[in-house]
């Protein structure tokens, strides 16, 4: 059965996607299958790894709006065991139009069940966002990733996430967990970084990753020729450290 892990942060521009996207090609690498799902109506992730908009026909939306069985919106990527499904604009209607619907918490959980048996990972790329479409993924999921940029004022905002995550544990999900916090965008040039990795590594403790994800430019030139980073460049500093984390979350995984 897979595990399934929402990568989250209310903030946006953290590394959310860019980690997902990555974190879920190096899994593939070291021969896992695993299935991305796009719940951000942004469709970076989407983008990112190569799926055309005008190519989509149906999308996340359709799954949690529409109850479309979600095998009939998987796209293969042009990566070996890398599936995603893909979200579009019509997406950003559904916080809205989830509000008055039944079960509106657990759509996602449910429709995964589906395929839950066919993958190793489920990664889900969250929006910037702790509305219905971030309820739902951690609902569904067996514990959150947390990448935290290293930036001034890198833990505000970090009590709400950990907030609504004790509230989904409350009501919805009792085993859901905190796999890991990653610190991304790391700049060794100046004091700051450290600085922050030193911050984050006082609260969370050993749920931080060894591995810190430094700025690196073909990280962020990947997504524009649809690539994850280990088919853009497989020998940039990006895809070692991606590599290496993909690393830390099988040795977590086989700890359980
Ligand atoms: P989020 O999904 O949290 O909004 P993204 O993953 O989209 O964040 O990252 C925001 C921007 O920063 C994107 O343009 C991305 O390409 C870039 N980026 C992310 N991580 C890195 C990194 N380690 N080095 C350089 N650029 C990065
Ligand atoms: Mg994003």
């Amino acid at each position: 059965m897979a595990r399934i892990i929402s990568v989250a942060n209310q903030k946006g521009g953290v590394g959310k996607t860019t980690t997902t996207v990555n974190l879920g090609a190096s899994l593939s690498y070291y021969g896992k299958k695993v299935l991305l799902i796009d719940i951000d109506a942004q469709g970076n992730a989407t983008s990112g790894i190569g799926i055309k908009k005008a190519d989509v026909v149906k999308d996340i939306y359709d799954v949690l709006v529409n109850e479309e069985p979600i095998k009939n919106v998987i796209h293969q990527t042009s990566r070996e065991n890398l599936d995603i499904v893909p979200a579009t604009i019509q997406l950003a209607g559904a916080e809205i139009e989830l509000t008055p619907m039944m079960a509106r918490e657990t759509r996602l959980k449910s429709a995964l069940r589906e395929v839950q048996n066919e993958y190793d990972f489920i990664l889900i790329d969250c929006p910037p966002s702790l509305g219905h479409l971030t309820i739902n993924s951690f609902t569904a999921s067996d514990s959150i990733l947390i990448p935290v940029q290293c930036e001034y004022y890198a833990l505000e905002g970090l009590s709400q996430l950990l907030n609504t995550i004790r509230l989904v544990q409350k009501h919805f999900n009792p085993d859901l967990e905190i796999e890991g916090v990653l610190l991304t965008m790391y700049d060794a040039r100046t004091n700051l970084g450290a600085d922050v990795v030193e911050e984050v590594r006082k609260y969370f403790r050993e749920r931080v990753y060894d591995t810190i994800i430094p700025r690196n430019i073909r990280l962020s030139e990947a997504p524009s020729h649809g690539l994850s980073i280990i088919d853009y460049d497989m020998r940039s500093r990006g895809a070692d450290v991606y590599l290496a984390l993909a690393k830390e979350v099988l040795e977590n995984d086989e700890g359980k």
